[in-house]
């Protein structure tokens, strides 16, 4: 009877400690509040105030049906943008939640270099309503592998996070051995659109053992920021080659320049 009594004991220190515990994260709430990426403020719930997520420009439609690109009218359905005729991708379609401007860059520094995991969640909740027709096709997502001494510099793959944040929301598993950066390329800031291309030029491989994550499927690459696409691109054509079926594209913040996308 008394080794039941102890046992019956253990449940109720569990919840003791439980609570002690929440109330230890209350406090730690209470003394660090949570601060806006943007700009800095103590925010309630994400980390976003509502001030900045009101100055955030969401991509919805009228866009190019392959790129993604916003168009200034609307050219009707099905139109394709300038770019997407005269230079189409490896890949089918790509799809951004938002612009990149200086709100949505703050965003992506915070995750990449700021240790703002905890955004995470909100944006892969806004890159999966941007790719929701992509998504309801994919077999797998394919997060933008970072070379490994990036990697381990960085010691995490904000790719990779957003990818696991879609995956958590939509059920679309990841491919996680799909593609390898066998590259250590340059930043790609600062280059001309042809320097990007040739920096990131066999930059991506899909190894042996990543083969059959690939081969016959549908995959949804992601990335946190797309450019120029030559990233994406090298990526995509690294899948073709090795078989993928059908390659997307999927982005937090894409570069849009309004004028140069009507058709
Ligand atoms: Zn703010």
């Amino acid at each position: 009877m008394g080794e039941l009594g102890s046992i019956a004991v253990l449940p109720r220190l569990k919840r003791v400690g439980e609570s002690a515990r929440a109330l230890f994260r209350a406090a730690l709430d209470l003394a660090l509040p949570r601060l806006c990426a943007v700009c800095r403020e103590p925010v309630e719930g994400e980390g976003l105030c509502p001030a900045c997520w009101s100055k955030l420009s969401f991509i919805s439609r009228p866009y190019c049906e392959r790129l993604g690109i916003p168009f200034v009218y609307d050219p009707g359905p099905g139109i394709l943008s300038m770019e997407a005729i005269a230079d189409p991708p490896a890949y089918q379609r790509a799809r951004a939640a938002v612009r990149f401007d200086d709100i949505s860059r703050a965003l992506v520094h915070a995750l990449k270099y700021g240790d703002r995991l905890d955004l995470a969640p909100m944006m892969g909740r806004w890159l999966s309503q941007a790719g929701c027709e992509l998504l309801a096709e994919a077999d797998a997502l394919v997060p933008v592998p970072l070379h490994w001494r990036r990697h381990w510099a960085r010691r995490f793959n904000q790719s990779a996070a957003l990818a696991a944040a879609v995956s958590k929301g939509s059920g679309v598993p990841i491919a996680a051995r799909a593609l390898k950066r066998v590259k250590f390329t340059a930043q790609q800031v600062g280059l001309s659109r042809t320097q990007r291309a040739a920096n990131i030029q066999g930059a991506f491989r899909v190894p042996p053992d990543g083969k059959g994550e690939v081969m016959g499927r549908r995959l949804v690459l992601v990335d946190d920021v797309l450019t120029s696409g030559a990233t994406v691109e090298g990526c995509a054509k690294a899948l073709l080659r090795a078989g993928a079926r059908n390659v997307d594209v999927l982005v937090f913040a894409r570069v849009a320049e309004p004028g140069r996308t009507s058709i």
